[in-house]
């Protein structure tokens, strides 16, 4: 039986490329995305060409109530669940001194509220299994900070602590937790930024190109396979050079 990955905020960007590049491995794919379900239907449909049972769901990962749903009816229509990429991810940037407190909140509901409502769910079915893997997407930031983005980094390096402690619990049970930390990657996400601030990215990635998001999709598929069952609590930079 094909195992089953879920990957939330995928219907576009760099959650959609993990679930086609999961689905080439042979994963059975859950696109889980807040938009309207059309989108999601559209990429489920795509992904659903590559030979694999696809299912999509409109789902706010910040809702646990929704999240449990999902992943309870999941756990029932596929008989598994082996993968959780939590990827689902919003920036609302500004100064410190300017942030809105509920900027503030927003980032840290969707990026790390809603990786842990979506671990939460899923790791009592991994447990029970005696196997899982769950990598949720973080950023350099959330390593390094970044001015403009006080935000942000908190939640990223929120997802670090979290996948660390996370790791720590379900080892004994056969299931990984890890993190990527992608640098600079073209995606609707970056598209909105200043020409300037973009300019500023590629001087500073050593490998001079920015990154695509196949290459955080490489990334995952990796930890997620069979080679990588040794590898837990770790957080793995895929920026071209930029943070090390
Ligand atoms: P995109 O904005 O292109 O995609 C993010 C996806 O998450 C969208 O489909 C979005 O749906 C979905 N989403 C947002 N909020 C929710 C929610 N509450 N519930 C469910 N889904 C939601 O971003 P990227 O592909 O660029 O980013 C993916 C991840 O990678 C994010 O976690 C981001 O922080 C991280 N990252 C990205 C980097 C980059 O350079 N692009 C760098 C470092 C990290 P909707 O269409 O409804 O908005």
């Amino acid at each position: 039986m094909a195992k089953t990955a879920i990957v939330t905020g995928s219907a576009r960007g760099i959650g959609k490329a993990i679930a086609e590049t999961l689905a080439k491995d042979g994963f059975d794919i859950i696109i889980i995305d807040a938009c309207p379900i059309e989108a999601s239907e559209e990429t489920a449909k795509e992904i659903a060409c590559l030979g694999v049972k696809t299912k999509a769901y409109r789902c706010d990962v910040t809702n646990s109530e929704e999240v449990n749903k999902v992943v309870e009816e999941v756990k029932t229509e596929f008989g598994s669940v082996d993968v959780l990429v939590n990827n689902a991810g919003i920036t609302k940037d500004g100064l410190l001194v300017r942030m809105k407190e509920e900027d503030f909140d927003a980032v840290i509901a969707v990026n790390l509220k809603g990786t842990y409502n979506f671990t939460r769910a899923a790791a009592p079915i991994m447990m029970k299994q005696r196997s899982g893997r769950i990598v949720s997407i973080s950023s350099i930031v959330g390593i390094q900070g970044n001015a403009g983005q006080v935000n942000y980094s908190a939640s990223k390096a929120g997802i670090i602590g979290l996948t660390k402690s996370v790791a720590r619990e379900l080892a004994s049970r056969g299931v990984t937790c890890n993190a990527i930390a992608p640098g600079y990657v073209e995606t609707p996400m970056t598209a909105v930024l200043p020409d300037k601030v973009k300019e500023a990215m590629l001087e500073a990635i050593p490998m001079k190109r920015y990154g695509q998001p196949s290459d955080i999709a490489n990334a995952v598929a990796f930890l997620v396979s069979d080679r990588a069952s040794y590898i837990t609590g770790q957080v793995l930079s895929v920026d071209g050079g930029m943070h090390m």
